[in-house]
């Protein structure tokens, strides 16, 4: 077999179908650590090069399998992948159960309960997710004791190749992109630690009377504590992390809770965009998806290319590219800014080519929340229609999270000695500072590819026109509130008025 063939196999599980280094590290990890808690208790986890469906087939044939259970998978590509499974299951008659595991309540069910649609807002999901009732709590650890583990006929082990230890990336022909200084560990271990520290942060701030303490104080250079990636690969289930903080949210207020808070917003974000693609194939494209509005964005490869690198010259953009690209993960105000920096805000981009980078460089990379996140940024869909009256700034933005300049220090080394005041718009310091700081701009750095202010009033100029050519509105979804507005892109109440102006 030929290794594209290998990792079509390999990577036709969750996530998406293009995968860099980082994420196939994280995989692996998660796979190793499922393995040392089984062969903790006696058994291990068995990993098989081959074409699955032979595989499957050949173990039926030896092991007689009965029953076959898997966590169901939402998202409308990979239906086809399921649906292949439930019929060879079927034509076996092989048992195949099926659960509602990997999001808080079964988006079908969500879309039923809204009379065939799903909810078009935020604010009409949690309507139709109240008239279902709380998410079901998370199961108890399995009790392990009598548990005996099966193992592999010879024949088997013969007949495929066997793995004896979780492989690394770079069996896969990945190599690591560059240095990165934070380090995701995959595995449920760490995801249970790391679940632990979050919660800790949790009720500091809840007996400080704040939620969403993430959201409300951004960390862009803090110890790694984010659960996406854990949660998109089942290291940590999302019904625990629900459950874990509504429980001690009541613990704190005894019982009490003050009502109207969305303590767990964030989760309800994912539910939100996995419901909105489960019977929408297109979801993550512009043209063919109903939900999304044609805006004729540029093609400007040279330009991409210089995003993806972290070429912009805009250091705070180029900062966070480059984190994506060595570590995998960066912070949700970090992808705003860049993602409004694509499209929208200054390069005119379309989202779809954004959308393919980060999905091939997020460690927690999934097809409709990462697509419903740029869409919504882009103005493209979730949005104010086409309202780009405001976007995000890649200076002031950037400074207003680090005013001290240590992320851009961290990730751009080039702009390191430069005085903070410039560090967000070098091509502004006199040249003998840029001498002595050891950095010339168009050198060492580079020049800003675009100049911002001219750049976003043109983008909004064209944003008005498509709207005012557009004949019919098409059905859209939209915030509900300058609320939810403020709270998905992660503003200070007082920025809502300039985002949303139109918005009431
Ligand atoms: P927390 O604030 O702790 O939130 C808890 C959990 O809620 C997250 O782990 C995540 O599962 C979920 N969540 C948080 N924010 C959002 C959101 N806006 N939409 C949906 N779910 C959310 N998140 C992904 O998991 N996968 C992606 O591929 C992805 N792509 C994105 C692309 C863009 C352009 C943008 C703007 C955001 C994207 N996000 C994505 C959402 C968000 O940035 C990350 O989920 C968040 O940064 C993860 O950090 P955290 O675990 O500390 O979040
Ligand atoms: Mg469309």
């Amino acid at each position: 077999m030929n290794d594209k063939k290998l990792h079509n196999i390999i990577l036709s599980f969750p996530g998406t179908k293009v995968i860099g280094f980082n994420r196939m590290r994280f995989l692996l990890e998660s796979l190793a650590d499922l393995d040392r808690q089984l062969r903790s208790r006696g058994g291990r986890l068995w990993l098989l090069r081959g074409d699955p469906s032979k595989i499957f087939q050949r173990l039926w044939e030896e092991l007689a399998l009965t029953k076959v259970c898997f966590e169901q998978d939402c998202e409308p590509i990979w239906n086809e992948r399921d649906q292949s499974v439930r019929a060879t299951c079927a034509e076996r008659g092989v048992r195949c159960e099926e659960f509602v595991s990997h999001t808080l309540w079964d988006p079908k069910a969500v879309i039923y309960a809204n009379g065939g649609l799903p909810p078009l807002t935020y604010q009409m999901f949690l309507h139709t997710v109240s008239t279902l009732g709380e998410p079901p709590r998370p199961v108890e650890d399995p009790d392990w004791t009598g548990v005996t583990f099966g193992t592999l006929p010879p024949r088997l082990v013969k007949e495929f190749q066997v793995f004896d230890e979780v492989p690394k990336p770079e069996y896969f022909g990945l190599s690591q992109p560059g240095y990165g200084l934070v380090r995701w560990i995959g595995g449920e271990t760490r995801a249970l630690q790391h679940l632990r520290e979050r919660l800790t942060q949790e009720e500091q701030a809840f007996r400080k009377g704040i939620i969403l303490p993430n959201q409300s104080r951004p960390d862009l250079l803090g110890p790694p504590t984010s659960q996406s990636a854990a949660l998109r690969y089942g290291c940590l289930s999302v019904r625990r992390f629900y459950w874990n903080l509504h429980d001690l949210f009541n613990a704190v207020s005894q019982g009490d809770p003050p009502a109207g808070l969305n303590i767990s917003g964030q989760l309800i974000w994912r539910e939100y965009f996995y419901t909105m693609s489960v019977y929408n194939p297109h979801y993550a494209e512009m043209s063919a998806n109903p939900i999304c509005l044609d805006v004729p964005w540029d093609k400007n490869p040279t330009f991409l290319e210089k995003w993806k690198k972290g070429q912009t010259g805009f250091p705070f953009i180029d900062a966070a590219m480059r984190q994506l690209v060595s570590e995998g993960w960066i912070h949700h105000v970090a992808r705003n800014s860049v993602a409004c920096f694509l499209t929208r805000g200054d390069l005119w981009i379309s989202w779809e080519d954004g959308l393919a980078f980060f999905l091939e460089h997020l460690i927690d990379a999934d097809w409709s929340v990462c697509a419903g996140n740029w869409m919504w940024v882009s103005s493209s869909a979730f949005e104010q229609l086409l309202d780009c009256s405001k976007c995000l700034c890649p200076v002031n933005y950037g400074r207003r999270l680090d005013p001290w300049g240590e992320y851009i220090k961290r990730y751009v080394p080039e702009l390191r000695n430069l005085p903070v005041e410039y560090l967000y718009e070098p091509w502004k310091a006199p040249l003998d500072v840029q001498r002595d700081a050891g950095c010339i701009i168009g050198d060492h750095y580079p020049e800003r590819i675009v100049d911002h202010q001219r750049a976003s009033n043109q983008n909004r100029q064209y944003m008005e026109n498509i709207r005012n050519s557009l004949l019919e509105q098409p059905a859209h979804c939209c915030p509900s509130n300058q609320d939810e507005v403020r709270q998905f892109m992660w503003l200070p109440d007082e920025c809502v008025g300039h985002i949303t102006a139109k918005i009431a």
